[in-house]
């Protein structure tokens, strides 16, 4: 089946309209990031989600001891006939942190409980379900393989095995295995400051009336919540009005605190030029167009140390564009690498309406149809303006620049969302 359908004709290509393809753009882009300098050492709890400033590597084995994977019986795997019917006598029990102190020996077995010391001279255990016991002795009832339901010390971890690289972003699962070999504190980047701010003489915060022509802002609330989810420390800077003393002042200011400075509005072609006069003036950036949809218009720069990158204002713009090249970025920033984006093949359910030259990320819903399978079908009205369409999206359809419109039954490429949006 055709993934999507070609154009005959090359009229549209993008290096002849000068605009970059979004992975000239992205390479580009993370080829020019570093990671901050600053390092702090913390207990692994508050670890969680920052990026690992060191390898770790196990001083000790987990486990640190051979145990019981069940509740049951502990023996001799030697004193267990094929037949697996067998009476053992019973010398005494084995609990989680309170092993058995005595030695085991021929035809005896000692009652034993999962994670429990495995007493010496036992190397197997037996389910208490396939065994009748009294007080006294077990009888044991069916086939017994030699070493069953046994853990050895170290199998999971041995000492001296990395447990983490320097650069991964602390998962849940990662903090629990710090904890499971005795580390209590470890070194992590400091956080990622971003300042951000919105222009525009429109923009309204929440919480007041409009006035006629006026919107609310509604960029620093969503890029307000991307840059929680990735766990950077924010500095809201407000809405700045389209005036070139009041942006080179924000600009000023941003530059002296944060690592990186992220604006939204302003950047489009035909915008009031005190923007990009601010921006030469205060450092070196540059103005992107990148063939991608919704979100042309980009600029990356840097102003004294901190990292400059200004998104288009169109409420979707801003998120698609923030998701493709700003979060990447900010991983490198971060000490990180930006993680690999998880790429599905998958049926449209929907016909997607779409002309040739610009790389397209439509907003999608991935579910599972009536046959159990995963399609994608459109969000409706796909307009750079309609917030809707992000707020009920969990992925994006990507579409790459020569497609020029999908059928119902095509398959095509889905981006779903993780973590930031
Ligand atoms: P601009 O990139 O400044 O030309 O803005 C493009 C469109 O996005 C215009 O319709 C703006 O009103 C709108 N816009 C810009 N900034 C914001 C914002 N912070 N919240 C909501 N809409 C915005
Ligand atoms: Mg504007």
């Amino acid at each position: 089946m055709s993934q999507t359908r070609t154009p005959a004709s090359h009229d549209c290509d993008s290096h002849a309209s000068g605009l970059l393809t979004v992975d000239e753009a992205r390479q580009q882009l993370l080829g020019a990031m570093t990671a901050i300098q600053g390092i702090e050492r913390m207990p692994i709890r508050q670890a969680l989600n920052r990026i690992l400033a060191q390898e770790v590597k196990s001083g000790m084995e987990v486990p640190p001891f051979a145990n019981s994977a069940m509740d049951g019986y502990a023996l001799r795997g030697e004193d267990i006939p094929e037949t697996g019917e067998k009476i053992l006598r019973m010398i005494g029990a084995s609990f989680a942190g309170k092993p058995f102190a005595g030695q085991l020996g021929e035809n005896e077995c000692v009652r034993i409980m999962t994670g429990a010391v495995m007493p010496d001279g036992s190397d197997t255990v037996v389910m208490q379900e396939n065994v009748v016991a009294n007080d006294q002795d077990i009888e044991i009832t069916c086939h017994v393989r030699p070493g069953e339901n046994r853990r050895d010390a170290g199998d999971d971890i041995r000492i001296g095995d990395t447990l983490l690289n320097t650069g991964k972003q602390l998962t849940p699962a990662d903090i629990g295995l710090l904890a499971s070999t005795g580390i209590s504190e470890i070194s992590v980047y400091r956080r990622l400051r971003v300042a951000f701010f919105s222009t525009g003489d429109e923009l309204k915060p929440v919480g007041g009336p409009l006035a006629p022509g006026e919107i609310y802002d509604s960029n620093r609330y969503t890029l307000f919540g991307m840059l929680q989810r990735m766990g950077v420390e924010c500095l809201d800077m407000g809405v700045i009005p389209d005036q070139y003393d009041a942006v080179y002042q924000a600009l000023q200011q941003a530059s002296d605190v944060a690592d990186v400075i992220l604006t939204s509005g302003g950047v489009s072609v035909g915008e009031a030029d005190f923007v990009t006069e601010a921006l030469e003036q205060l450092g070196k950036v540059q103005f992107w167009r990148v063939a991608m949809k919704p979100g042309k218009p980009l600029a990356v720069g840097t102003i004294g140390t901190a990292r400059f990158f200004g998104l288009p204002g169109n409420p979707v713009s801003a998120m698609a564009t923030f998701y493709q090249f700003v979060q990447p970025a900010f991983y490198i920033l971060m000490g990180s690498l930006p993680p690999e984006p998880l790429l599905l093949d998958i049926l449209s359910a929907s016909k997607l309406k779409k002309s040739p030259g610009r790389l397209e990320y439509q907003r999608g819903i991935l579910e599972r149809n009536n046959d159990g399978e995963y399609q994608v079908r459109a969000t409706g009205n796909q307009g750079s303006h309609m917030l809707t369409s992000m707020s009920q999206a969990n992925c994006f359809i990507i579409l790459p620049a020569e497609c020029a419109g999908v059928e119902a039954g095509d398959r095509v490429q889905v981006q779903p969302f993780a973590g930031v949006t």
